[in-house]
């Protein structure tokens, strides 16, 4: 912990991004105060009731095979001090049925366990200050910092550095309302999931999780789940429906469970659809934020017009202006597009993305890494392409 006076910092999001940057920020000694447009954390796609903490094996390294492979370690170790086994998280292993197949470690997680442990911790600290009901419209530079504003202009929150984790929301924020960059230097989609869940009476119908196209978890108990869930469930999930910003559930939705369900437990499947006819079937969809390469977002945030700038003086001495040195809106970060892996991803990410803001450098093996999680990537392209045109 930082013996250094506070740094403050506005977080935008209480999902496992939000959560993560803020506790990653308090245990360095920052001062964070969390907005979030919602009632309280993790009601987002972190509201998840179960989801798996597991690696994505390749047989060649790629950045995503990489990230997940830090990102399994430093969660694993995240849940093992913070939350108790059997009241957010169970250890398991999971068998992978579809290419590079195999059974790996892992472990079946409700987010929103995580997501509380982490802010308990920051307000242990004496670091967080949480403000729910608290929609951020727009955010406009000052010469200290940052002003939150809502949707009639009222400043709801200012500080030297804003981290803007909402998901997909991200997008309309930087983009839509806040002007700080064109719609195509922060290609985010909404992708909805829906998984398919029911109460589980006797035996599970398989010994593990399985995964292949989508994953069956055959049991899960979790002593926190909220009421509206069975104790002890089975779950398959989730659909990938793209460019679906809805949170509705269909029986079209369940029906494509099933026929997933049926190439990894046939038995499972029949329960499945049992479930959706006698009516006691359950579900849960939201929404993921993914970026046009699936990786997320993690850095400061790019500011388009000082980098053309900049590439036309190089472009004039016949230079070349590369990623990292894109010029940035100083203070203002972001952490989006965890995709299908925000259980895995989003306590490295915060881990690195709260580094940076301290001007730490990335050691040797994250440098690679992390210039490939950069947000200026696509502003970069974007600028590069309208040089040359
Ligand atoms: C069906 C389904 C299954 C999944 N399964 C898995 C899995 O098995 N393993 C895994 O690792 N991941 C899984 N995921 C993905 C995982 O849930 C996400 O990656 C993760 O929850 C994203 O966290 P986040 O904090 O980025 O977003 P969210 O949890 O959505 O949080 C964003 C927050 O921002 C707030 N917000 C938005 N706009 C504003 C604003 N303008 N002002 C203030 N607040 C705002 C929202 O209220 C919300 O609380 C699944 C997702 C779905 C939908």
């Amino acid at each position: 912990m930082s013996a250094a006076p506070p740094r403050h910092a506005l977080v935008i999001g209480a999902g496992l991004a939000g959560a993560a940057v803020s506790v990653a920020l308090a245990r360095r000694g920052w001062h964070v105060a969390l907005l979030d447009a919602a009632a309280g954390p993790a009601q987002g796609a972190s509201a998840l009731p179960v989801g798996m903490l597991s690696p994505h094996v390749t047989r060649a390294p790629t950045p995503l095979s990489l990230l997940s492979e830090r990102g399994v370690a430093t969660t694993r170790a995240e849940l093992q001090r913070l939350v108790p086994q059997g009241q957010g998280w169970q250890a398991c292993e999971v068998d992978n049925l579809g290419h590079d197949p195999g059974r790996w470690p892992a472990a079946m997680v409700r987010p929103a366990a995580l997501v509380k442990a982490w802010l308990n911790e920051a307000q242990t600290l004496g670091a967080l200050t949480t403000r729910w009901h608290t929609p951020v419209y727009r955010l406009v530079p000052t010469p200290s910092g940052w002003q939150a504003l809502d949707d009639e202009g009222r400043v709801l929150a200012h500080a030297p550095a804003v981290v803007v984790a909402a998901a997909f929301n991200s997008h309309r924020l930087l983009v839509a309302t806040s002007n700080l960059l064109p719609d195509d230097a922060l290609p985010l989609r909404p992708v909805k999931g829906q998984m398919s869940l029911g109460a589980l009476h006797g035996k599970p119908r398989a010994e593990r999780p399985q995964r292949d196209n989508g994953v069956y978890v055959p049991l899960y108990e979790d002593e926190g789940l909220p009421p509206e869930w069975p104790a002890r469930l089975w779950a398959m999930g989730s659909t990938y429906e793209r460019g679906e910003n809805s949170t509705h559930l269909s029986d079209a939705a369940h029906e494509r469970n099933a026929v997933s369900l049926e190439a990894l437990c046939p038995a499972a499947a029949q329960d499945l659809r049992d479930g959706m006819h006698q009516g006691s079937l359950k579900g849960w969809a939201q929404v993921r934020c993914a970026s046009l390469d699936r990786l997320p977002l993690l850095g400061a945030v790019p500011d388009i017009e000082a980098l053309h700038a900049h590439m036309a003086e190089a472009g004039a001495r016949r230079g070349r202006v590369p990623v990292a040195d894109t010029p940035r809106h100083p203070g203002l970060y972001v952490l989006s597009a965890l995709g299908s892996r925000g259980i895995t991803l989003a306590a490295w990410c915060a881990s690195r993305l709260a580094a940076m803001m301290d001007a730490e450098p990335a050691s040797e093996e994250d440098e690679d890494l992390l210039r490939a999680l950069d947000p200026a990537r696509f502003a970069w392209k974007l600028a590069r392409r309208q040089q040359r045109d």
